[in-house]
């Protein structure tokens, strides 16, 4: 997708957010510091049970930029409402789309206090990934110079153990692993290594990729548990083609959906 192509979409989802964001709870960032667990139901009814997708990022603050120069927001908007429509679909009816607007860091506690004041009984964030400053190259795509990285690839899921609920959240994100792993799909290893500097992570699981990462405020500020999911690399020049393709984006939203049924049967 080209780069103006790029500028419309990023404009079409920034109205679409605000809409998005109108309908929601009064997002106050209020009562975000110690987090304690609410009372949650003995058993997880789908109808009511509250999953909170978030969009990650916001319109105004992108994230990452594509190896094509798209922003990083328009790949999470779209997978996060394809995965509440499959998970409203499959019987969660009380799944919601969470989509925050304005900068980087206030967005973060605008969502976790929507979240806590929504009761969220789970909280999946969904994000497209990256890779350090260091490790990009340049390319030259529509005739701008533009940066990529092909090292690295495939997905990877974070839960932080400041989250109350840490272990309901890692067994959520293995869940979530497995049925990505079973699909054929492969888990993002590289932030296990020294290259990833800041960004290298404590692998928690390393059969189907889950990563600690307690420094996330949408993982350790939640009161549910929290989950987040780097669903593939945007900088990697082939995986941000599959990442656009709608059957890459329904298999994803499959896996989640089979991993949340599975989850909620446990409980
Ligand atoms: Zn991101």
């Amino acid at each position: 997708m080209g780069q103006s192509r790029g500028i419309i979409v990023s404009l079409v989802l920034t109205l679409v957010a605000s809409i998005l964001l109108s309908s929601l709870a009064p997002a106050v960032a209020r009562k975000t510091a110690n987090p304690k667990p609410l009372q949650s139901p003995a058993k997880c009814e789908m109808p009511k049970f509250r999953i909170v997708v978030d969009a990650g990022h916001t319109p105004d603050s992108y994230g990452a930029l594509s190896a094509r120069n798209d922003p990083e927001f328009g790949f999470n908007f779209r997978l996060a409402s394809l995965i509440t429509a499959k998970l409203r679909s499959e019987g969660f009816a009380a799944t919601r789309l969470l989509v925050t607007d304005g900068k980087a860091r206030p967005s973060l506690f605008k969502r976790v206090g929507t979240a806590n004041d929504g009761r969220a009984d789970l909280f999946l964030s969904i994000h497209h990934d990256s890779v350090p400053d260091k490790l990009l190259e340049t390319w030259e795509f529509d005739g701008a110079k533009s940066h990529f990285s092909d090292r690295f690839s495939g997905h990877s899921l974070f839960v932080s153990q400041q989250n109350p609920r840490f272990a309901t959240s890692l067994m959520l994100a293995r869940m979530i692993g497995r049925q990505l792993k079973e699909l054929g799909l492969h888990y993002a290893s590289q932030y296990s290594l020294p290259v990833m500097g800041r960004y290298r992570r404590q692998l928690l699981d390393r059969d189907v990729g889950v990563y600690r990462y307690d420094g996330l405020v949408v993982l350790s500020r939640t009161r549910s548990a929290a989950v987040l999911l780097e669903a593939g690399s945007i900088i990697n020049r082939d995986e941000e083609m599959a990442m656009n393709a709608p059957e890459r984006q329904e298999l994803i939203a499959g896996a989640v959906a089979v991993a949340m049924k599975e989850f909620c049967e446990r409980r």
